[in-house]
């Protein structure tokens, strides 16, 4: 998906950039870039981060980067950020979202002003230079920004640097948060996670609302430029899985949701015969806390990450590889497995595919019984929004799988398979349970969920679960 931050300073961004991109990592493993706009111009630097660290390959840049401002970015599409021409004058721009429409973009660009794109992104147009095209054919950048947001099937957030200030802008239903923050010094930050705000110096003075966008600038401060949209449906995995813990959106902690997510699953379960609650490193962590919190069962820790040379942003892309790391990274520790009846946390249940390599040595090192209970529903939809699903075909999901399984067309009857209270899903379950070789199997209801986060349902995307698209091309 990928992450963005920007800056603008009265003195030197670069080492606020630098280090406000880097706590992206987490959200992207393709490429990282950083951009920054001083006396001499602008000068931009772009990595491939597929194997290796952001701080390890822009290290030797942060030297070479002079200026006041700049853009920086985690990317999962393509090279970024980019530097356009164009009659608003030269500028950056970074992008977090998916393009669902891009082929039609591009044909009607192409038909339309007999446009070119320089980017090149597999066998399509780069995105991020499809909305520079689309800003571009506006009288100014409030205009353009609005334009784009309307004519893009998906998401997308994002920030140009231009030689007014940085302009950093929310997708048109906030699926993404932007955020601000601010120093003593008037120095002013925009980012994707308020985790990189904090060891920076930055405290949090605004959260734009979904479509909204606003100009920073190191004297004038924040001008608004673009007013918010009503409807927001902002992604709710955000706070389940793919958010980092210490950041904050919409002033709601990520830890937070992630242990109260917890304390419903348990609170649901009651009382149960099981000796621990473990969290399936990292993200299952905290709701594992939770659970043990609210059950009053005790927490241990059945497997450790190998941290020194596993950190998340590693993860690949490919599956064969993504599954070997996901074999290599955690090690079991037997001590608190052998004759125990152990309950899991585990953030949510994708394809299954970890899962099932993870916990497939556990009756070998002596478990008498292996629980599993996910923080979220079961995924019966891959996400069109954010490039979100680690799936892309239905029948990887796990939750699919058990319908073909039992109806003979995964796409059957899904009204009752995304209703927790119906016997086929129940059935869905079970069969997952049995797939994956489980004692008891339990998902969080959706309704639970959406109390953990504490956002009504209408301002929340939940589509991964309910498949409920909210989407209306006239809703403001
Ligand atoms: S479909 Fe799922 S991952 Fe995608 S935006 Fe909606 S809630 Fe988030």
């Amino acid at each position: 998906m990928g992450g963005f931050f920007g800056v603008v300073s009265a003195g030197s961004c670069v080492q606020d950039l630098f280090f406000g991109t880097d706590y992206h990592s987490h959200l992207g493993n393709q490429r990282g870039g950083m951009m920054v706009w001083g006396e001499k111009g602008f000068k931009r630097f772009i990595h491939d981060i597929s194997n290796a660290q952001f701080r390890s390959k822009f290290q030797v840049d942060v030297d070479e980067l002079k200026g006041s401002r700049g853009i920086g970015c985690i990317s999962d599409t393509g090279d970024q950020p980019l530097i356009v021409s164009s009659h608003l004058g030269t500028f950056g721009i970074t992008t977090v979202g998916v393009i669902n429409n891009l082929g039609e973009l591009s044909r009607n660009a192409f038909r339309s002003t007999r446009a070119h794109f320089a980017e090149i992104l597999g066998e399509g147009v780069n995105p991020t230079e499809m909305v520079a095209s689309l800003i571009s054919l506006e009288a100014n950048f409030a205009d353009g920004i609005r334009s784009a947001q309307d004519k893009i099937q998906g998401s997308c957030s994002m920030l140009l640097l231009a030689k007014e200030g940085v302009y950093a802008a929310r997708d048109r239903y906030g699926r993404t948060p932007v955020i601000i923050g601010q120093k003593s010094d008037g120095s002013l930050a925009a980012t994707f996670e308020t985790c990189a705000l904090d060891n920076l110096g930055f405290k949090v003075v605004r959260r734009l609302g979904p479509g909204e966008a606003v100009l920073l600038h190191e004297r004038n401060g924040i001008q608004q430029i673009l007013p918010p949209r009503k409807t927001m449906r902002m992604c709710a995995f955000l706070w389940i899985y793919y958010g980092f813990p210490a950041s904050c959106y919409e002033g709601i902690n990520v830890e937070d949701v992630r242990y109260r997510c917890g304390m419903a699953l348990a609170e649901r379960d009651g009382k149960l015969d099981v000796d621990a609650v473990v969290g399936v490193p990292d993200s299952g962590t905290a709701h594992a806390l939770g659970y043990s919190h609210a059950s009053g069962l005790p927490y241990k820790r059945s497997f450790a990450k190998y941290t020194p040379t596993w950190p998340r942003s590693f993860i690949p892309s490919d599956q064969p590889t993504r599954e070997l790391v996901a074999q290599m990274k955690l090690i079991a520790i037997e001590r608190f497995i052998r004759d125990q009846k152990l309950l899991f946390c585990e953030d949510s249940i994708v394809r299954g595919t970890q899962l099932r390599d993870t916990f497939k040595r556990l009756p070998e090192l002596g478990a008498k019984e292996i629980h599993v209970r996910s923080a979220c529903p079961p995924i019966l939809f891959n996400c069109k929004y954010l490039n979100f699903s680690r799936s892309r075909a239905l029948l990887e999901l796990a939750a699919r799988r058990a319908i073909q399984h039992l109806e003979g067309d995964c796409e059957a009857n899904l009204d009752q398979y995304t209703d927790c209270t119906t016997e086929k899903y129940a059935a869905m379950v079970d069969h997952i349970r049995e797939d994956l070789g489980l004692t008891s199997l339990k998902y969080q209801r959706l309704d639970d969920m959406i109390a953990a986060i504490g956002i009504p349902k209408e301002c929340l995307c939940t589509y991964c679960w309910d498949g409920c698209e909210h989407e209306n091309p006239g809703d403001e």
